[in-house]
């Protein structure tokens, strides 16, 4: 189908334009693109338009394969797809009914090839898969196998190892570099750390279990096998990757066997915003791009910021040029504006809180919305404090980042439930699952696990299973349930509802706050019912959760507005009309646990960018002069005085304007640089003591 409203491309700019048509008119799949370009030029936009392109060019969408950061990303691209198609082909309507069935993070994708291609990679199509915490468990359990744990005190902790086993994976460097390099502390371990990962890996095997870090290691080992990558690269005729450079290299590995000659390949992405080194992530991958194909990538470069007004893009070019690393990039913006951002400095977190929540309100009476407004921080439990206002204050809020709802006890138990049904053999949800049963502790659900895992087939064996004296009375009824869920999948999502009036009927005795939790739990019954079946719910679920936070307000209807809090990492891609950073001190960001070299400050310092970067019209930092820390190293709980962040320096001072709030009286006022004067003083005499 050719496009008949042929100016649907007119909004955009000549390099947007070239991204999204590249290769248009050419024979065949057109070679590889590289959009490098900085925050808010519209490379995710442009990757929209350029999968409409292809759609109207004739390419099927069911053979595209769009690789996002978040499944939110996936779902607002296709949303964006939908609209663009809607406009360009108004006399075709089915097109933009165009859906996008291969659209996710690698993850997710991931998981689903990985069950389409199982039998023929030897691997289980009905294996589960556990999220960090429940790898953490599994790890845990492992370690005390290996008796690792009685032996030796020192030994790291399991979320340390786990975190050691996955960076080992994810960047394909040998276990003893990546000790040195990022676990020094961990170095004398190195024998035990590869007898624990060789009895975890074990563990995983005879469960039938896969983690995060699996589902794109068996994707990788699943594409060298020749055969299989010619046709997995085959099932999609144009890969399309978004925030490409967060990508790890075994992501890059994976991409490159799909699609060996760079053909239907388009990736996007900016350096400057890298903020995924920590987790294996590599810059490389983008900047190596261009030079793996021969010819080498197209690349487009696109220079114009359209989401930020002048001043706010000014204050983030400024942070990001103290850079160590150097990033090329001339950005300037679309949108004069005569305001400056706002450096913010409140006496404590307490103030911190009631001026943020000042501020959101006056700006709803401007006319913003509260879902047009982000509060963004380094770390998940910064927004505490924010919190207690907002819901003293009864000002509806979701969370985006850090714990999640899913996070919480009892909704652990419900998807525990659903996940053993599905795979029997999963001890981590076994055990979990075993033990909601009154009568029955560690040892008997470990009793019940094993002659399950010893039988054929498992689930006819279960109601037969001694227990407990004290877990008699209700085991059959258990045992009929199990075998029940089973079965249901055909009749999802009943077979929840069904395992929910199950816990609830037992939740009463097993936490208190039971009306709270059972908010929780019907949230949950809300999001499974748009699931089309428990398999592809459990696996979304646990790689990418919705955010929101547990509680009495529970997640907020989806009419309803409600104010954005994030962590800055979630805040990634998006944008709002107002952001308000929160703890824009040395200690936050930079975050005080990455301070030991320059590579590591240079991560925080592009992730204030990011931060800075996704206000449109208001951008504020605020600084509390001081912030309670609790007890941490021996020092107990104790207040802290912070010195501004070290990324805003004095000479850059000029883009900010700068304020205390609330307003000191008139005679105390003094200036804003005998204010930064006195700061500055403050700091200095610390810092003869570091
Ligand atoms: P980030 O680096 O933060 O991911 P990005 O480069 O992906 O940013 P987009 O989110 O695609 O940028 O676009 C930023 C904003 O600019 C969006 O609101 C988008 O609609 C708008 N925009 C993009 N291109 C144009 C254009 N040619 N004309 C007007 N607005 C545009
Ligand atoms: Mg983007």
């Amino acid at each position: 189908v050719a496009s008949t409203a042929a100016d649907w491309l007119e909004p955009l700019n000549a390099a947007q334009r070239e991204a999204v048509t590249h290769g248009a008119g050419g024979a065949g799949v057109p070679g590889p693109l590289l959009v490098i370009a900085g925050a808010g030029t519209g490379k995710t936009n442009t990757l929209a338009h350029r999968v409409a392109h292809l759609i109207l060019h004739g390419a099927d969408p069911a053979r595209i394969l769009l690789l996002t950061f978040s499944r939110r990303a996936a779902d607002e691209m296709g949303r964006r797809v939908r609209r663009i198609l809607g406009h360009a082909a108004a006399e075709h309507p089915w097109l933009a009914q165009a859906n996008l069935e291969w659209s996710g993070t690698f993850h997710a994708i991931g998981a689903r090839l990985l069950r389409d291609y199982a039998a023929r990679i030897g691997l289980d199509p009905a294996f589960t898969i556990h999220d960090r915490e429940d790898s953490a468990d599994l790890m845990n359990l492992a370690r005390h196998e290996a008796g690792l744990s009685t032996r030796e005190r020192r030994f790291p902790l399991k979320g340390t190892c786990l975190a050691i086993y996955s960076a080992t994976v994810n960047t394909g460097a040998p276990l003893a570099g990546v000790l040195q390099s990022t676990f020094p502390w961990c170095a004398e371990w190195e024998t035990e750390l590869k007898a624990l990962f060789r009895a975890y890996v074990a563990a995983k095997q005879a469960q039938q279990v896969l983690d995060y870090d699996d589902l794109l290691l068996y994707w990788a080992h699943m594409m060298d096998e020749p055969a299989l990558a010619r046709e997995v690269g085959d099932q999609f005729r144009h890969v399309l990757v978004d925030e490409y450079q967060d990508t790890n290299p075994l992501q890059a590995r994976i991409l490159l066997a799909m699609k060996p000659d760079g053909r239907g390949l388009a990736v996007v992405g900016d350096d400057a915003q890298a903020i995924y080194a920590f987790r294996g992530a590599t810059v490389r991958n983008i900047l190596d791009f261009p030079a793996h194909f021969d010819p080498p990538a197209r690349r487009v470069t696109l220079e114009c910021n359209y989401r930020s007004t002048q001043p706010i893009l000014a204050a983030a070019n400024a942070v990001i040029a103290q850079a160590a690393e150097r990033y090329d990039k001339e950005l300037w913006s679309a949108r004069e504006s005569a305001v400056r951002p706002q450096l913010v400095s409140v006496r404590d977190e307490a103030d911190q809180a009631a001026f943020v929540v000042e501020r959101v309100l006056a700006r709803r009476e401007e006319g913003i919305e509260l879902r047009q407004q982000a509060v963004l921080f380094r770390a998940a439990s910064h927004s505490a404090r924010l919190e207690m206002e907002l819901t003293r204050r009864n000002i509806p809020f979701v969370k985006f980042g850090g714990l999640k709802f899913l996070e919480a006890a009892h909704v652990k138990d419900v998807l525990a439930l659903l996940r053993w049904t599905e795979n029997l053999r999963d001890r981590v949800a076994g055990f979990r699952v075993l033990q909601l049963l009154p009568g029955i502790g560690p040892k008997s659900a470990a009793r019940v696990l094993d002659n399950l895992a010893a039988a054929p087939a498992g689930c006819e064996l279960l109601a037969e299973q001694p227990v407990p004296e004290a877990a008699r009375a209700g085991w059959a009824e258990f045992a009929a349930l199990v075998e029940e869920l089973r079965r249901a999948d055909a009749a999802w999502p009943a077979g929840f509802e069904r395992a929910c009036r199950w816990y609830e009927a037992h939740m009463p005795g097993l936490y208190d706050d039971a009306t709270v939790r059972q908010g929780d739990i019907q949230q949950l019954a809300r999001i499974a019912a748009t699931y089309p079946g428990r398999q592809r719910f459990l696996t979304e679920l646990t790689l990418d959760p919705p955010g929101a936070t547990s509680g009495e307000a529970g997640m907020p209807l989806l009419d309803e507005d409600y104010l954005i809090l994030s962590t800055m990492h979630s805040a990634k891609g998006q944008e709002w009309r107002s952001v308000t950073v929160l703890n824009a001190v040395d200690g936050c960001i930079p975050s005080d646990i990455s301070t030991r070299s320059t590579l590591e400050i240079d991560e925080e310092r592009r992730l204030l960018y990011v931060a800075m970067t996704r206000a449109r019209d208001h951008l504020e930092l605020v600084a509390p002069q001081r912030f309670y820390v609790s007890g941490q190293q021996g020092l107990g709980d104790r207040h802290v005085y912070a010195g501004r962040t070290r990324f805003i320096s004095n000479r850059m001072l000029g883009h900010f304007e700068q304020m205390s709030w609330p307003e000191p009286p008139a005679e105390l006022r003094g200036t804003p640089d005998s204010r930064q004067a006195a700061l500055d003083l403050a700091a200095k005499m610390r810092g003869m003591w570091d």
